[in-house]
């Protein structure tokens, strides 16, 4: 079932929103050669509480961190850990969910570290390039089949491959709500739009094949074919004037 949200809702998710975006890009800016991913996550988890949020991802499905650190071939889900030490060249994919007064908020970004290959920065451009694609066709009356195929087209068309085992999501009360937000699709098929939805765009794009495997920790995904991935996401609000973006400083 999917939930709409009031004006009201709105403007306390943009709060929500605007703790991760900080969140996020607090540890972006911490991503250097020698960091460990640990210490990002204890970054995000001191800006989130400093702001009087909880980390959203924190013990969710037994999660334990507060946020996902995925470098290179890490698709989504990474755990963070204090003997994972960043190199120079590295992509990292950082997702992070602060939960405000009642609301979630959801983002994710994918960092250099030091001085990362052209095939890495075109990965990192193309798929943010792509989530904005994605949310050009966040508007009422549009279907979810419109965002996808705007994500698939863009990425596919430079020769990269699209995550298909996990998606984008309604977000709200709760982290993960309907309807589900798949980063391929076709035109005009799917959940017709409608003023008040907020969904999170998050397309995760490979290097090379669109499969993924699932390691024996039960969160760390990984390209079957060990070649790099990136994520980017912001959670939106469609409204009758067009997508809001609700995680941004
Ligand atoms: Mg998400």
């Amino acid at each position: 079932m999917v939930i709409l949200k009031s004006a009201r809702d709105l403007s306390v998710m943009r709060e929500a929103g605007r703790i991760s975006s900080g969140a996020l890009h607090a540890a972006g800016r911490a991503v250097r050669p020698g960091v460990s991913t640990l210490e990002l996550d204890t970054i995000i988890r001191e800006y989130i509480e400093k702001h009087g949020a909880r980390p959203s991802f924190l013990g969710y499905g037994g999660f334990p961190a507060s946020a996902c650190i995925s470098v290179n071939n890490v698709v989504i889900h990474g755990i963070p850990g204090k003997d994972q030490i960043l190199r120079d060249g590295d992509i990292v994919s950082i997702d992070t969910g602060a939960f405000y007064k009642g609301w979630h908020g959801d983002n994710a970004y994918t960092f250099p570290c030091g001085n990362v290959s052209e095939e890495a920065k075109h990965l990192m451009e193309t798929t943010q390039k792509a989530l904005f694609e994605g949310i050009s066709k966040a508007i009422p009356g549009n279907r979810i089949g419109d965002i996808g195929a705007a994500v698939q087209r863009y990425a596919e068309a430079r020769s990269y491959s699209v995550v298909r085992d996990f998606v984008g999501h309604g977000v709200g009360a709760k982290l993960h709500e309907d309807p589900n937000v798949p980063n391929y699709g076709t035109p005009g098929h799917g959940v017709r739009l409608l003023p008040g939805m907020v969904i999170a765009i998050e397309p995760m794009i490979n290097a090379g094949s669109r499969r993924v495997r699932v390691l024996e920790d039960g969160w760390t995904t990984v390209t079957a074919d060990g070649r790099l991935s990136a994520h980017f996401e912001h959670t939106v609000a469609i409204t009758s004037k067009g997508p809001v973006i609700l995680t941004q400083p």
